[in-house]
C-alpha cells in the first residue's frame, strides 16, 4: 500500500466511490480509496433499493436530485459502465389529509425548481399499476422521470474509472485510527500500514460517527436496521402474476412506508419499522415480516398468492433532520464528511461526490451547503427532510 496520498477516502459505497471519481476528474488523482471488506459496495449501497426521484421536502435535496439524475441518464457514456437505469417514476400514494397538505405544499416547491410532478387521483393512480388497490387513497403523486437504477454500477463505474486516472482502491483494509499535528489531518492508521495524508473523505456510512471520533469530532450518524423482501410468484398462479406492474414503477405508500417494485420475474418490497431502535445488526428479522405482509397485500393483493424467496437487511444511516452532512470539519482542517443521507444517499451520490470534490480541490461547488453543515446542529432544530421512507 502507498504510504503517503493526497487524499485518503474512507469507504468504498456509493459516496466514497463518487468522490474518488470526481477528484480524479479535477486532477487529484493521487487519492488512497480504503474499504474493510474484501468487496466494494457491500454495506448500505449493495443492500439498497436502487430508487432515484426528484420527490423531496427539502430544496437542496431536489437540487441534488435534479443533478444526479441528469448524471445518471448520461452515466454509461460519461463514467462507461452500465447501470441498468429505468425511468417508469415514481407514485406515492397519500392516504391523511394530513400528507395531502404537505404534498401540495411539496408539489408546488418541486415544480418550482423545475421539475415536472403530477398531481393525481385515486383512480389514476389505480391506471398507472396494475393490481394496486387504492382504499383509502385520497391523492397521489408521481414523477416520469424518477425510477430505479444499479447502485453496484454506479459504484463500479465510478471506482473503475477512478482507478483507471491513477486512483489506488485498497480492500480488505480497514481504518483503525486518525493521526492529527495541531488540529490538522496528518496520518490514516491501517491493518496495512499508515498512509500520510493532509485530507481524509469521511465515506464510512453507517459507521461515520466512528470514523469522526478517530479525529475527535461528533458526527450525529447512527444506525437503523431496514429489510429489503423478494417476492416469487408461482409460474402456476399466473392470474397473480398478472396483478403486478409490468414497468418497474416505484410505489410508496407514504403513511406506512410501505414500498414495492417489479424486480426481475418477482417483486422487491420493504418497510420500515416504526418500533426499531438504533443498531449495527444486519440479521433479518422474520418476525418482522408478518406486519409487512399485512400491509402489503392490503395494497397489492396479488402478494397473497406470492412465496418470499429470499430477503436482506442492511443499514439506513439517519442524521437528525434526516438532510445529510458534506463539506468539511472546521474544527479538524482537511477533514471533509459525505455522511447521513437518512435512506436516499444512493441516488444522490453523483452529485454529492461532485459537490465534495470540488470543495476539496478548492474550486466553487455552486451549491449552497447551509443546510448540510456539520454545525447547524448545534445552531437549534433545522427543516430537514420528511420523504423518509
Ligand atoms: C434497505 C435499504 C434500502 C435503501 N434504498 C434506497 C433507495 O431506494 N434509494 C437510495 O437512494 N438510497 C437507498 N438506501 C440508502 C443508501 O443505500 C445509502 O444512503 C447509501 O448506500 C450510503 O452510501 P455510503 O457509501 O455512504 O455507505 P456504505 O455503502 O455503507 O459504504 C460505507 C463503506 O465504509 C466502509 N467502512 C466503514 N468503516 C470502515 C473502516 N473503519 N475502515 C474501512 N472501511 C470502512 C464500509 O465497509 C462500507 O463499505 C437504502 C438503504 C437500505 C439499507
Amino acid at each position: 500500500m502507498k504510504r503517503t496520498a493526497d487524499a485518503v477516502i474512507i469507504g468504498g459505497g456509493c459516496m466514497g466511490a463518487s468522490v474518488a471519481y470526481h477528484l480524479t476528474r479535477r486532477g487529484v488523482t493521487d487519492i488512497v480509496l480504503v474499504e474493510r471488506e474484501q468487496l466494494l459496495a457491500t454495506g448500505s449501497t449493495g443492500r439498497n433499493a436502487g430508487g432515484v426521484r426528484h420527490q423531496f421536502s427539502n430544496a437542496a435535496n431536489i437540487q441534488l436530485s435534479i443533478e444526479s439524475i441528469r448524471f445518471l441518464e448520461r452515466f454509461v457514456d460519461e463514467v462507461g459502465h452500465p447501470i441498468d437505469f429505468h425511468q417508469d417514476g415514481y407514485l406515492f400514494l397519500l392516504s391523511s389529509n394530513a400528507s395531502v397538505d404537505t404534498f401540495r405544499r411539496n408539489v408546488a416547491l418541486q415544480r418550482s425548481l423545475g421539475v415536472e410532478v403530477e398531481w393525481l387521483d385515486a383512480e389514476a393512480a389505480a391506471q398507472r399499476v396494475p393490481g394496486l388497490n387504492v382504499d383509502g387513497v385520497a391523492a397521489a403523486t408521481c414523477c416520469r422521470r424518477d425510477g430505479i437504477a444499479d447502485p453496484n454500477g454506479v459504484t463500479m463505474g465510478f471506482v473503475k474509472a477512478a482507478q483507471a486516472a491513477g486512483a489506488a482502491i485498497e480492500r480488505d483494509t480497514e481504518v483503525t485510527g486518525i493521526r492529527l499535528d495541531r488540529q490538522r489531518i496528518a496520518a490514516v492508521e491501517t491493518s496495512h500500514g499508515v498512509v500520510e495524508t493532509g485530507v481524509v473523505v469521511n465515506a464510512a456510512g453507517p459507521y461515520a460517527r466512528q470514523i469522526g471520533r478517530m479525529a475527535g469530532i461528533e458526527v450525529p450518524v447512527d444506525p437503523y436496521r431496514r429489510h429489503i423482501f423478494i417476492a416469487a410468484f408461482d409460474r402456476l398462479a399466473s392470474a397473480a402474476a398478472a396483478q403486478v406492474p409490468d414497468s418497474k414503477i416505484m410505489v410508496i405508500d407514504f403513511e406506512t412506508t410501505f414500498y414495492f417494485h417489479r424486480e426481475g420475474a418477482g417483486l422487491l418490497f420493504g418497510m420500515g419499522d416504526p418500533l426499531e431502535a438504533t443498531t449495527f445488526d444486519t440479521t433479518v428479522q422474520w418476525d418482522f415480516l408478518p406486519q409487512v405482509i399485512d400491509v402489503a397485500v392490503k395494497r397489492l393483493p396479488a402478494l397473497a398468492e406470492a412465496s418470499i424467496s429470499h430477503a436482506w437487511a442492511g443499514l439506513y444511516e439517519i442524521t437528525p433532520d434526516a438532510n445529510p452532512v458534506i463539506g468539511p470539519v472546521p474544527q479538524v482542517e482537511g477533514l471533509f464528511l459525505i455522511n447521513g443521507f437518512s435512506g436516499h444517499g444512493f441516488q444522490h451520490s453523483p452529485a454529492a461526490g461532485r459537490i465534495l470534490a470540488d470543495v476539496i480541490a478548492g474550486r466553487n461547488p455552486c451549491f449552497d451547503l447551509t443546510p448540510f453543515d456539520l454545525n447547524r446542529f448545534a445552531r437549534g432544530p433545522a427543516a430537514g427532510e420528511c420523504y423518509v421512507v
